[in-house]
């Protein structure tokens, strides 16, 4: 059986006729960089969010730049952000001389921790970057809280959760990615939402700030060839956004795909005491962007093992960012985020896609029973 970890070619099969037909109307028109297929998803995925504005750039990392350069921060200003993501989130605070602070996350459901986010505010602090991870949202209603009270920005890594739907105390609902000041997401190929190469996207419900963000990601430019301020060269390009308008059509279809093989490794898993099934949240939805496991014991040996089945598994992440070498200068050290440090010698993502059949599924999880039995 031919497993794969992401099946972008099976997804891309059933929506092709759509897709090369808006490719080619891209290269028929000529226009590359910006126009109209890109504003025109722009606008169709600010809809399908219900936010203010969505403002389209080159890459996830980018889009978190772009965010913190809008909010006017100065050289060693704090941000809170957790060691447990993407090394994105760490990577552009170090870019712009931000001093990252790291607070560890929830051993059951991976995201940062508000208590935590609090008690490491002081008059330094000037920014919260809560990671979605996985899918699932962090405890924004509480993080937004905390950030009102003392007057900070929430931006949302909302890269890997495009889809989600996160639950307000009061009964209301919004989309992951429209709830804190801004958020940044990535249309990396294998995210919820993925082009066929790099792009990105923030969005915001803050008028001023969709003004700034949308010049700093080209050039900084108010009007042609006037530079009101430092930007990047950041921009989604025509053809991307033309496959991406046609996946957003699809977008909830794709959810509810990633969550239908989930409730399935869910039944089939959770009666193995050697493994803990994804726990859920009452404040969010889950858009399995992964579907990741905790294996406290022998999680390499099963990865192994699983290997040997062609059934590929993947570690989402080996080593918490405070121990990188590149992070070393922060001064983090071993034991400082025993959480973070515990998850990345336990967790396991299983193969996640819109395109797994049952006869997959019911392979793989055989395969995690007969090691375990
Ligand atoms: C993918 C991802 C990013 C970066 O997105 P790119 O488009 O690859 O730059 C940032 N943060 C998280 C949590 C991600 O999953």
């Amino acid at each position: 059986m031919n497993i794969q970890m992401v099946d972008l070619l099976g997804q891309y099969n059933k929506i092709k006729d759509e897709i090369n037909a808006r490719i080619d109307e891209v290269i028929r028109s000529s226009v590359f960089v910006k126009g109209g297929k890109v504003i025109e998803f722009e606008e169709n995925l600010k809809n399908y969010l219900e936010v203010g504005h969505v403002i389209s750039c080159g890459n996830g990392t980018d889009a978190l730049q772009i965010a913190l350069m809008a909010l006017d921060l100065k050289e060693g200003d704090e941000v809170i952000t957790t060691p447990f993501t993407f090394v994105s989130t760490l990577e552009v605070l170090a870019l712009m001389k931000l001093k990252p602070v790291l607070v560890d996350v929830d051993s059951n459901n991976f995201n940062i921790r508000p208590e935590l986010v609090n008690r490491h505010i002081d008059h330094h602090t000037k920014a919260i970057v809560p990671v979605h991870l996985y899918g699932q949202c962090a405890d924004m209603e509480s993080l937004n809280e905390i950030a009102r009270e003392n007057n900070l920005f929430v931006i949302e890594d909302a890269c890997q959760a495009l889809g989600t739907e996160y639950h307000f105390r009061n009964g209301m609902t919004a989309k992951a990615g429209t709830i804190g000041d801004i958020a940044s997401n990535s249309f990396f190929p294998t995210k919820n939402l993925g082009a066929f190469g790099d792009g990105g996207a923030l969005f915001t419900n803050n008028n001023d700030l969709a003004q700034t963000m949308r010049s700093i990601a080209n050039h900084g430019m108010s009007k042609r060839y006037y530079y009101q301020q430092i930007g990047m060269n950041s921009r989604l390009d025509a053809i991307q956004a033309a496959i991406l308008d046609v996946k957003l059509k699809y977008l909830d279809q794709y959810v509810v795909a990633r969550q239908t093989a989930a409730a399935f490794y869910d039944h089939e898993l959770a009666g193995i005491p050697e493994i803990s099934i994804p726990a859920r949240v009452s404040y969010s939805t889950h858009s399995f962007h992964q579907y990741t496991i905790k294996v406290p014991e022998k999680r390499d040996e099963l990865q192994q093992f699983l290997g040997t089945k062609n059934i590929p598994s993947m570690i989402y992440y080996p080593l918490p960012l405070h121990l990188q070498e590149a992070y070393r200068y922060l001064g983090y050290k071993k034991g400082d985020f025993p959480v973070a440090e515990e998850l990345s010698e336990q967790v396991l993502s299983l193969p996640m896609h819109t395109e797994l059949t049952t006869e997959q599924l019911v392979y793989i999880t055989s395969a995690i029973r007969e090691f375990f039995s």
